[in-house]
């Protein structure tokens, strides 16, 4: 195995502290405490375990956490009522609905009615389009925490070629956009794209959110290349039990990579790192303050 590893967790905890400076030097200059909301609506135990996660982690850094816990059974109206509260609170710097919904419940509806100054996961329509045309945003925590990764290892991006796997609102297109802004060349392909293995290999750069466990193999993978694991799967382990991997065949592609994150350590921890990056950012633009560095695009 040759490739650098990428250690996500370990970055993560850095950012983390910086994070937690930040809101100290915010506190002590301003009186200003950034808080993040989340709602959770339902009982998917994925989202609950996400969400315990968020709020300890915020509350580490020094942050305020406010959590929601919704029933399933929730109306829109009364989602949208607790969202247009949250919009209004000067203590809440940072809105989070954890996403899935239950199916009776409009997801975009739901996250457009998000004051974008406040949406912290970037999902909110407005910060799309600032992303999409290199304007200041909220930019989505998965793609920032996996371009943070690459700029961190590479320095500049500029002229390499990235080929993005997946299409998503939530990964794949704001990836591509975050390395577009990177002066990087950028390919998405998705599940129609021909010949997958023949475009990756063309590759300096692949960023994998696909959901398929390990679809992606080491004979696709350009020598040298760097290449970001965003999967997250739970497959049967050997023991009967279970495991996480991800959208990537680790062993075989870090025989040839140049760099490679694992999984789990590698993107995940730097999605919640993030998130808090995101509260921080959003808590200094809400009150006219000069930004952080590091802390976004
Ligand atoms: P989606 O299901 O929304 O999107 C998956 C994308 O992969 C789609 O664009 C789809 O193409 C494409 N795809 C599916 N099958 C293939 C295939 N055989 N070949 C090429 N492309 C394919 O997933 P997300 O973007 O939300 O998430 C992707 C992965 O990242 C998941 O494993 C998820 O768990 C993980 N994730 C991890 C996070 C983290 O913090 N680390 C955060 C968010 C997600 P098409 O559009 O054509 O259907």
């Amino acid at each position: 195995m040759n490739a650098h590893v990428l250690d996500g967790k370990a970055f993560a905890a850095k950012l983390r502290i910086t994070i937690a400076d930040h809101v100290a030097a915010l506190q002590a200059g301003h009186g200003i405490v950034p808080g993040l909301a989340v709602v959770l609506v339902g009982e998917d135990p994925a989202s609950q375990v996400y969400v315990r996660s968020k709020g300890k982690m915020t509350v580490e850094v020094g942050m305020r956490s406010f959590e929601h816990r919704l029933p399933d059974t929730t109306s829109e109206a009364d989602l949208l009522a607790l969202i247009a509260q949250l919009n209004a609170d000067p203590a809440v710097h940072g809105i989070l609905v954890q996403l899935p919904l239950p199916g009776h419940l409009n997801s975009d509806l739901v996250i457009n009615s998000i004051d974008p100054a406040k949406d912290v996961d970037g999902f909110h329509i407005s910060n799309v389009g600032l992303l999409g045309t290199g304007q200041k945003a909220m930019v989505p925590c998965t793609p920032l925490g996996c371009l943070m990764l690459l700029r961190d290892h590479h320095g500049s991006l500029a002229g390499k070629h990235a080929v993005v796997i997946g299409r998503s609102n939530i990964v794949g297109k704001p990836m591509a956009q975050l390395l577009l802004g990177d002066s990087c060349t950028v390919t998405i392909a998705h599940s129609r794209t021909a010949d997958l293995p023949a475009m990756v290999r063309q590759a300096d750069i692949v960023v994998a959110a696909v959901g398929r466990p390990q679809m992606v193999q080491g004979d696709w993978i350009k020598p040298g290349a760097t290449v970001i694991d965003v999967g997250i799967n739970r497959i049967a382990a050997d023991d009967g039990g279970t495991r996480l991997v991800g959208d990537v065949d680790y062993d075989s592609c870090a025989a040839v990579a140049g760099a490679i994150t694992p999984v789990p350590g590698g993107v995940g921890p730097m999605t919640i790192a993030c998130l808090l990056a995101n509260t921080v950012t959003a808590c200094c633009r809400a009150g006219g303050l000069a930004e952080p560095e590091g802390l976004t695009v």
